[in-house]
């Protein structure tokens, strides 16, 4: 009888070691979470243009896990905004970002997303991070397909490190409320 439980244990054991992994809950959520972002494009401009190669079948940006492309905020966690932004856009964005549901993610794509580009002028929103908190900037102009891919993976790499996001936690809506 003895021996017949050791060896129920060792089978156990050895079944464990082939079958069974062990992890910690934050962790597969956040496995889950990286793999399968749906993503909100926002893009207006040229950068616009840009984006939407990086979801054909070329860049394929399916191979991410973020091919699921919705226009409804309740159903995206990443918004990409792509383009030059107008001041009268700022409330737009700043809604829809607000109407997403969290955790949610931002990513800013080109110059004039990102610091308004070479448009200094009094119409255009210089960075959109000026109305929404931005996770990841993209540099370019416009940036390649492979740079965007670049940022959904460093976006991926935060998410599945829990990275710490001071500039989400400390930021307000300001005065597009
Ligand atoms: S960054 Fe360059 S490519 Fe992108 S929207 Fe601005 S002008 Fe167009």
């Amino acid at each position: 009888m003895a021996e017949a439980l050791r060896q129920v244990d060792r089978e156990l054991v050895e079944n464990t070691r082939t079958f069974a992994f062990t992890t910690k809950l934050e962790k597969i959520v956040a496995w889950g979470r990286k793999n399968s972002l749906w993503p909100l494009p926002y893009g207006t401009a040229c950068c616009g243009i840009e984006m939407m190669s990086v979801m054909g079948p070329r860049y394929d940006l399916a191979r991410f896990g973020a091919e699921v492309v919705r226009f409804s905020p309740r159903q995206a966690d990443m918004m990409i905004v792509a383009g030059t932004i107008t001041e009268k856009m700022a409330p737009v964005i700043l809604r829809i970002y607000q109407q997403m549901l969290e955790p949610k993610y931002v990513i800013s794509m080109g110059a004039c997303a990102s610091s308004g580009g070479f448009y200094r002028a009094y119409h255009v929103l210089q960075g959109v991070d000026k109305v929404v908190p931005v996770d990841v900037y993209v540099p370019g102009c416009p940036p390649t397909p492979e740079a965007v891919l670049d940022g959904v993976m460093r976006l991926q790499r935060m998410i599945e490190d829990g990275s710490p996001r001071p500039w989400k936690e400390s930021w307000e809506p300001g005065v597009y409320r």
